[in-house]
């Protein structure tokens, strides 16, 4: 069918990111008339990746998939995409003030397997620590926090004060400072500017314990947005930002860099602050428009550097390296064993990427190679590829993995999240109940608002 631009659409779906792109193939294959517009020239929003010369593969966005993730694994399924696990045999590495611990274990939340071998004092310290934070995340009611005396005081709090009030060694501070550098709910960024509230939140509908990163994709997860696409043939309008939404009582338009368009409904898919930069008519409600102004990005860069093999392998090592070394707090082995080449992925986290991102590029490399020769030896120096993603210098992200909420949002204007305005319906990763931040939850908010829209039509 071809499409004029005089057609009246069933729905406009704004942002052609996973979130996106579910909604619109779902209500394409109900039989809804649908049109998808993306500002950028390519698809996928934070689902993205490239092959290197030697054939591998890398995801500049996100790259991991959990045995939880139901959604995510039922596309993977349907599209056929392999999976294979996360390589993790070896010793995974914990520096620490400058000490080498290597211990075989698992380290993300709670501790699994062998534990690094830290005093017993700053082991117990963290431990206990991170059981008064269970037993606080069991407290909270499923859902998207609500307004209530509880909340209001949790939400009061950073996460920060709470590690301050809750540790007492360095090793016990840096434990959970480091799981908000490194979870996917938490921006990433720093403790001091994230809600107590939401890290509690997100403890109970993203936990660390149904490891999140379980397995990789052979060809990554790049691949994805190209194979939902192909269903919609040409319902996709690239390279064609959204500036205005102008709503009557019965349908929309949409005004575009280069054309406007009409529909019964339209989807704007994408993270808050983006969907708060569209000008509405009429304006937003005011309590949507104060949130879509204090719902900021993570801060990181993401690292994708290259090796002609696995090489920390041979000394035993896992290519899982974690502690608080000058730039790299986290580091992990991202090779697909049918290329042979190693790959490493890695970030460059808050306060340490505004420090780094400064710096020339050439420095940046050093800075990031320096610190990986500390995880796994001198070979680390000499990459066959190093590839920096910037993830808060993307116009059309403005930061990565996602969204969270700083002290007050939440119990302020929480409410104004979810709730359609008018024919506008909001989606994406950071509206989601359950996996918010990561895959998972895009394709949560896709496919629940094109059910609601369906039902609508
Ligand atoms: C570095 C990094 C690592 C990550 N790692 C993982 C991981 O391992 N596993 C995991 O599950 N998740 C991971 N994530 C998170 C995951 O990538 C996201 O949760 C998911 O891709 C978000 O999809 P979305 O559709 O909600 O939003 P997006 O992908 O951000 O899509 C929004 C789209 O809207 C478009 N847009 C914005 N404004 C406009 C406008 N005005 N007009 C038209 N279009 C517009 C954007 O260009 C974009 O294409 C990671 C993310 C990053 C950045």
């Amino acid at each position: 069918m071809s499409i004029s631009k005089a057609t009246v659409y069933d729905c406009l779906v704004i942002g052609a990111g996973l979130a996106g792109l579910i909604a619109a193939r779902n209500l394409h294959r109900l039989g809804h008339n649908v049109l998808v517009i993306e500002a950028q020239e390519r698809l996928g929003g934070r689902m993205y990746g490239k092959y290197l010369p030697s054939g591998q593969w890398i995801d500049q966005g996100g790259q991991w998939v959990g045995s939880t993730h139901a959604r995510f694994l039922a596309l993977l399924d349907e599209y056929g995409v392999r999976r294979f696990p996360t390589p993790g045999e070896g010793q995974k590495v914990l520096m620490f003030e400058g000490k080498r611990y290597e211990f075989n274990g698992f380290f993300q939340g709670l501790p699994e397997g062998e534990r690094p071998s830290v005093s017993e004092e700053e082991w117990c310290d963290a431990m206990q620590a991170w059981n008064c934070f269970e037993a606080l995340a069991k407290t909270l009611p499923p859902g998207h926090p609500q307004r209530n005396d509880q909340n209001q005081k949790l939400d009061s709090k950073t996460f920060a004060q709470w590690i301050e009030e809750n540790t007492k060694t360095a090793f016990g501070s840096w434990y959970f400072a480091y799981m908000a550098r490194a979870v996917g709910f938490l921006g990433p960024e720093e403790p001091n500017q994230v809600s107590l509230l939401h890290v509690l939140w997100g403890q109970n509908c993203a936990p660390q314990s149904e490891h999140p990163e379980a397995e990789l994709l052979h060809g990554g997860a790049g691949q994805i947005p190209e194979k939902i696409a192909a269903e919609l043939g040409d319902r996709i309008h690239l390279g064609e930002p959204v500036l205005r939404i102008i709503q009557d009582p019965a349908t929309l338009t949409v005004e575009t860099t280069k054309g406007r368009f009409t529909a019964q409904f339209a989807i704007v898919a994408m993270p808050p602050h983006l969907a708060g930069r569209i000008i509405y008519d009429p304006p937003m409600p005011s309590v949507r428009e104060q949130l879509t102004q204090r719902v900021p990005m993570g801060c990181c860069a993401k690292l994708l550097i290259s090796y002609e093999r696995p090489f920390w392998r041979e000394k035993g090592l896992a290519g899982i390296g974690l502690g608080n070394c000058q730039w790299i707090e986290l580091c992990a082995d991202s090779s697909d064993p049918e290329t042979g080449v190693g790959v490493i992925a890695t970030f460059v986290v808050g306060d340490r990427y505004r420090s780094w991102r400064p710096m020339s590029e050439d420095e940046r490399r050093q800075a990031v190679l320096s610190d990986l020769v500390i995880y796994f030896g001198d070979q680390a120096l000499s990459p066959s590829t190093y590839d920096e993603v910037d993830w808060p210098g993307e116009p059309w992200a403005g930061g990565g993995y996602a969204a969270f909420m700083p002290p007050g949002v939440w119990t302020s204007f929480g409410e104004a999240l979810t709730a359609p305005v008018g024919l506008i319906y909001w989606a994406g990763t950071e509206m989601a109940a359950r996996w918010p931040g990561f895959f998972e939850g895009a394709i949560q908010t896709g496919e629940e608002t094109a059910e609601e829209i369906s039902k609508l039509l």
